[in-house]
């Protein structure tokens, strides 16, 4: 019998979408009373009181502006607030990082130093594979990292236990924590995950920190099938981390995104692999499919992240080229885009906004000559453009926001 949970999320559009029909009912009260509650993964993977949408929503095969209006229809803005403001939580994280991507220079960094730690210290390697084995002995940490490994997900209390108890219990750096995540996440995502650890370790709002208890652990965890997870021996205090380096905030000339009036190729990859949301007013003359999922991290990464990231760009490539009756290539690692593009004649690459991370990281060193050169077109969602100016401190400027934009966006709802 195959293991239901790997097949939890189906790396297509149209899975995506059914998840979002399926749930938007659920997004209102229901979400906003129970959404702190982990319930474990059923045997269908599916939860009833999140919504699960993050990997779709990493990869670009469905819009958090599609989110926000299936969810708005059904609810309004008021009922579904809750739910709406975790969407924002998500834009912010992207609109900060935007604004300071030397936290991902520095992550990168770091993770690579302290992997080296690792190689040259035989008990920090010891406890490291404790971690991510799940062998520490506290149990309900031990549960999440193999649930993480096997599922590709977790939920957000439970990301914020694993990381509390890893940053203050375990004391292990907190970016081996975060490439952990990334590695097997199947919705990793180099600004909520990265920004989300530095929150906990008191990085991200100075001085405040995040502690998990036992009894918060036992609380919210008291319907899970091996509940509630047991804790025990877990750090009484958590002081807040430090860090040499200050990150100033500087924000980024965003592109204008108009089309170029020449043939172009559409360019999908691990943060925009589907055309729909883009809404493309000319229809391309080349597909190129580049997935780097192997580029999150020199660890290996896991299945279900890899095989989730790599599908849905190539699933979406052939869903591309079928509505635009056009060609589709492969652009992998080893062979160079200037060779398609000659080859398919064509000198414009049309894609979704590349925003800090691994897959910029990856594919900019040969899309930055086509970018100097002009040639470049990304596409900056409206949301991403209305939310990202007040993405500049604290989440609670994004919040204000909200109903603005929203309104602005033609999506204020019932
Ligand atoms: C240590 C840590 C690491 C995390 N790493 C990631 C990551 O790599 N990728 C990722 O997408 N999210 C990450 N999150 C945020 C959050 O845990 C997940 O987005 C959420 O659990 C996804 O599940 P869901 O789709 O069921 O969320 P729902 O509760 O159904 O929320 C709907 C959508 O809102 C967004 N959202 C919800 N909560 C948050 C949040 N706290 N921060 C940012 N966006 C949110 C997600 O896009 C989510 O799909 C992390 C949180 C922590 C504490």
């Amino acid at each position: 019998m195959p293991d239901t949970r790997l097949m939890t999320f189906i790396p297509t559009r149209a899975a995506g979408l059914e998840r979002l029909h399926q749930f938007a009912p659920r997004a209102g009260e229901k979400y906003a009373q129970g959404r702190n509650y982990d319930d474990g993964t059923p045997d269908n993977g599916m939860r009833g009181n999140v919504s699960q949408l993050s990997p779709w929503l990493h990869a670009g095969l469905i819009s958090e502006a599609e989110v926000l209006e299936a969810v708005l229809e059904a609810h309004g803005p008021k009922t579904a607030e809750s739910f709406i403001s975790e969407v924002f939580w998500r834009v912010y994280f992207k609109g900060y990082l935007e604004q300071r991507p030397t936290i991902w220079q520095s992550f990168t960094e770091n993770r690579d130093q302290a992997f080296a730690m690792l190689e040259a210290n035989s008990g920090l390697a010891k406890a490291y594979a404790e971690a991510t084995e799940g062998r520490t002995g506290i149990a309900a940490f031990d549960h999440w990292a193999r649930e993480l490994v096997q599922t590709g997900y977790l939920h957000n209390h439970a990301r914020m236990w694993f990381a509390s108890i890893w940053i203050f219990t375990l004391k292990l750096d907190w970016e081996l924590g975060a490439d952990f995540f990334l590695r097997h996440l199947a919705d990793g995502d180099a600004a909520s995950n990265t920004l989300s650890w530095r929150w906990v370790g008191g990085l991200h709002t100075a001085g405040k920190t995040y502690l998990a208890t036992a009894s918060n652990i036992a609380r919210f965890t008291e319907r899970h099938p091996d509940g509630p997870l047991e804790a025990e021996g877990l750090a009484e205090e958590a002081q807040p981390l430090s860090e040499p380096q200050d990150h100033s905030r500087s924000m980024p000339k965003l592109p204008a995104g108009d089309l170029p009036q020449a043939r172009f190729a559409l360019l999908l990859h691990d943060e925009g692999a589907s055309h729909e949301p883009l809404a493309l007013t000319r229809s391309p003359s080349l597909i190129i499919s580049a997935p780097r999922p192997e580029a999150r991290s020199p660890g290996e990464i896991g299945d279900i992240a890899r095989s989730f990231a790599r599908e849905a760009t190539q699933n979406a490539a052939k869903a591309a080229a079928d509505t635009f009756d056009c060609p589709m290539v492969d652009w992998t690692a080893t062979q160079p885009l200037a060779e398609q593009l000659s080859t398919a004649g064509v000198e414009h690459v049309v894609t979704a906004y590349l925003p800090t991370g691994w897959t910029k990281d990856a594919l900019w060193p040969e899309l930055r000559e086509i970018e100097e050169a002009g040639r470049l077109t990304q596409i900056v969602s409206d949301l991403s453009r209305a939310t990202w100016p007040h993405a500049r401190a604290g989440f609670f400027r994004v919040k204000k926001a909200i109903p603005d934009v929203l309104g602005e966006l033609g999506l204020a709802g019932g």
